[in-house]
Order: structure tokens, then C-alpha cells, then sequence
């Protein structure tokens, strides 16, 4: 840290990935002076390395805990909201950011797997997310592409996916505009209370703000014990791969595999993006996220498993990212009454919800009221668990 005066604004955002980007955005085009801090470069992180489905049913596997659905059920709202945001985005902030709504399908191969699919859809449509169940007719009909493996599963229209590597920069831009500034290379070391103010102690100098959001990804917790608050974020590796390009056969959707771990796209370039959750390498000295060959095969398999045209396809680039998720599957949204002044802006599956954790929690910070209820994602609720 150095003493230099590194800037000052309202409200200052640590991490420049898509939640912090999207929350600036919304932020800015409020009237609100915000800047954006980041140890690194613009969506350097999870917000530029996913594998950018944007999952708008209920993320779910055998392997979860019997009442997952329950849990995460405040969240189907979210996603429903989230289907709106993506579907206007590229209107909204004038440029394209690779946005394609095809239809998202979930797969199933088994009896159990099939009975998961039902039970989810049940819930979304109970909250407006209208997902359908289709047999294996009825999912052949939509994706004439999958395999005899294949028994039956759910659709949705209005799913699909988007560039990670144009969504986050499309919501830099258009915050500029608006007025939002974004400091690089500093990393925050340190926040302390001055005053009716926040120093923020930075690799670069201090920055003084009157309103901090902790929109740091798998770093929240390290922001949070800053100010003394238990965030309970963890981060892991997960990996995506992408193939040559092939004629194209999918129809811009995106499908997953509801026992075997799959997300599967095909850009309009003909590539196949291969994802799912499977374990990456981290090699913690050089900070260095990696691909496992182990991974890259299992999730090879799955994908021509699934759709056999694949496995014609050559695998041309594999990558890791670090990966998040919080203590009880939940986002974290909102002002801390503890720590005034110090909010929280933290989202599962950040690529698909970043733009809309953006949009409601500005709703809250600008009008006092959000078009959701935020209280399920109060930080508030960790408050009984030591920092
Ligand atoms: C391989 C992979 C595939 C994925 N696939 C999908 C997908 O298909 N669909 C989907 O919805 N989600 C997916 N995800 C999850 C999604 O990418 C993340 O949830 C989302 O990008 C998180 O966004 P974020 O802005 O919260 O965090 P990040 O993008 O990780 O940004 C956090 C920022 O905080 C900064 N930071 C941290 N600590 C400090 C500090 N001390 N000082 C200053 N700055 C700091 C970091 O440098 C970083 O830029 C995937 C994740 C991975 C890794």
C-alpha cells in the first residue's frame, strides 16, 4: 500500500467482472458516481472464462441434496426476471454481445433423472418459468441432434447463451458513458471506516468512498472479513473446451445433462463449447487456473455421448476459471446493517444472473425498494457465523 490518493467516488465497486460491470452500468445510469476497482483487468476472471450458457432453468443433479429445489426456490423469480434482461440486452446497451435465445434443453438418460426434471419443472412453472416436459418424441422434434441415449427432458424457450468475451465489455461501455470510472492493477488490501467514509487500501494507493459493493466473485469472503463479515463464497476450478467448427446442427440451443454433467453449445462459428462443472487444476503459486486431461476426456465423452456428431469433431482449446459458490446455494444481495454503507453484490451462476443482480440491486440503492424481494439474499442472514 502507498499513501498516494488513488481517487474518490460515492460509491466504489471492488471486481470488474460481469456483476460488478452490470452493477455499475445500472448504477451510473441512476446519476449515481461510481468506480470500479479491480486487482486485475476488466473481466480477467470467471465474468471472461465461463462457458457462457445463460441457465434460466433450475441448475440440478441427482448428486444435490434432496431438498435443493427448495432452497434455491426464491432464485426461480431471479431467473424469470434474468430471461427479460438477456433478451433485451443487446438493445440496451447498443452492441452485440454474441446473445443467442434458441432454447435451452435439459436432457435425461434415466427413470431418476427423469423424475428430477419433473419435479423441476414443476417449480418453475409454479413461479413463471415456463418450462416444458418432453418425452423422447417430443425432445427429438426440438433437437433432432441427440442420441439414442437420450429418454426425454424439458425445454425451455428463451434460454441459450451469450460471449463472455463481449457481454462484460458491452456493460463497461455503456457505464463510461454514463459516467463510471474503472481503476485496474489495484488490488484492495484493506477497508477501514473514516469517518462517515471507507478507505479502501489499495496495491496503488487509497481510494476514498462514501458506499463500497463487494462484487468480487469467488473473493467475496476476503472483502467481507475486511470489514469483520463472514461471506461464505468458495471458490473452485471448473473447465470449458471448445472444438473445430462444424456445420452447424444445434440450433442455437443450449442443453445439459441432468446426471452426467454436460453444457453444450454451438456457436455461430460451428464450434461446440463443452462445459459442466468438470474439475480444473489450480496452481495456487502462479495464481494459474488450468484444464484437467482427466476432465477434458469425461466431459468429451458426455458431449458425444449425448450428440454423436461430436465425436467427429476435433477439440481445439481448453481452459479453467475459477468457479464459485455460496454456503447455502444463494445469492448475496444488499447493504449489511452491520457495516453500513458496505452492501454486497454475489450470484451463483454470475454469468447468467450478473446483469440482473446488476439491475435489482440498483433498484434497492437508488429507490429503496427493488422489483424482487431481496430478503432471502440479505448478507444479513451470516451475521450468527463468525467472520
Ligand atoms: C469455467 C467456468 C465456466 C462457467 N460457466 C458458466 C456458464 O456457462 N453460465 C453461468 O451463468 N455461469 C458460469 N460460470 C460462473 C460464472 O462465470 C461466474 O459466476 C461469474 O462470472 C462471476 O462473476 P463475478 O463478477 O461475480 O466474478 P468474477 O468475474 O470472478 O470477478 C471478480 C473480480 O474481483 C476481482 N477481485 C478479487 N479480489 C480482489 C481484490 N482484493 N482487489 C481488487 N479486485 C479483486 C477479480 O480480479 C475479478 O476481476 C462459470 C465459471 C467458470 C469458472
Amino acid at each position: 500500500m502507498t499513501d498516494r490518493l488513488l481517487g474518490s467516488a460515492d460509491v466504489a465497486i471492488i471486481g470488474a467482472g460481469l456483476v460488478g460491470c452490470a452493477t455499475a452500468y445500472y448504477l451510473a445510469k441512476g446519476g449515481v458516481d461510481v468506480a470500479v476497482i479491480d486487482r486485475s483487468s476488466i473481466n480477467r476472471e470467471a465474468s471472461g472464462a465461463n462457458a457462457g450458457s445463460l441457465h434460466l432453468q433450475i441448475y440440478i443433479h441427482p448428486h444435490f441434496p434432496d431438498d435443493w429445489i427448495d432452497r434455491i426456490r426464491p432464485t426461480i423469480e431471479l431467473m424469470r426476471e434474468a430471461q427479460k434482461t438477456w433478451a433485451t440486452m443487446e438493445k440496451r446497451l447498443g452492441t452485440d454481445c454474441g446473445i443467442r435465445l434458441g432454447g435451452g434443453l435439459w436432457v435425461a438418460e434415466t427413470d431418476e433423472e427423469m423424475r428430477l426434471i419433473e419435479k423441476k419443472v414443476v417449480a418453475e412453472n409454479a413461479l413463471g418459468v415456463m418450462s416444458q416436459v418432453h418425452d423422447r418424441t417430443g425432445m427429438l422434434k426440438l433437437a433432432p441432434y441427440l442420441s439414442e441415449h437420450v429418454m426425454g427432458g424439458s425445454f425451455l424457450a428463451g434460454e441459450g447463451f451469450a460471449n463472455p468475451l463481449l457481454v462484460t465489455p458491452a456493460h463497461v461501455d455503456a457505464a463510461r458513458r454514463h459516467g463510471a470510472r474503472f481503476i485496474t492493477g489495484a488490488t484492495v488490501t484493506a477497508i477501514v471506516r473514516e469517518g462517515s467514509r471507507f478507505v479502501i487500501e489499495t496495491s496503488r494507493g487509497r481510494f476514498s468512498a462514501g458506499q463500497v459493493v463487494a462484487a468480487a466473485g469467488a473473493w467475496t469472503a476476503s472483502i467481507g472479513r475486511m470489514v469483520g463479515l463472514n461471506l461464505p463464497v468458495t471458490g473452485s476450478i471448473a473447465q470449458v473446451s471448445v472444438t473445430e467448427g462444424r456445420p452447424n446442427i444445434m440450433l442455437d440451443h443450449m442443453l445439459q445433462h441432468v446426471g452426467k454433467g454436460l453444457t453444450l453449445k454451438q456457436s455461430r462459428q460451428g464450434t461446440f463449447i463443452i462445459g459442466g462443472g468438470w474439475p480444473g487444476l489450480y496452481d495456487r503459486r502462479r495464481d494459474h487456473k488450468m484444464p484437467a486431461l482427466d476432465s477434458i476426456v469425461g466431459n468429451a465423452w458426455v458431449a458425444a455421448r449425448t450428440v454423436p456428431d461430436i465425436a467427429r469433431a476435433q477439440l481445439v482449446r481448453a481452459w479453467g476459471g475459477m468457479g464459485s459458490g455460496s454456503i447455502d446455494g444463494l445469492p448475496i444481495i444488499g447493504e449489511s446493517s452491520v457495516v453500513r454503507g458496505f452492501h454486497v453484490a454475489y450470484v451463483p451462476l454470475g454469468f447468467t444472473m450478473g446483469p440482473i443482480t446488476g439491475q435489482i440491486f440498483s433498484e434497492k440503492f437508488l429507490t429503496g425498494a427493488a422489483s424482487l424481494p431481496l430478503a432471502p439474499y440479505a448478507p444479513d442472514r451470516f451475521l450468527d457465523r463468525a467472520a
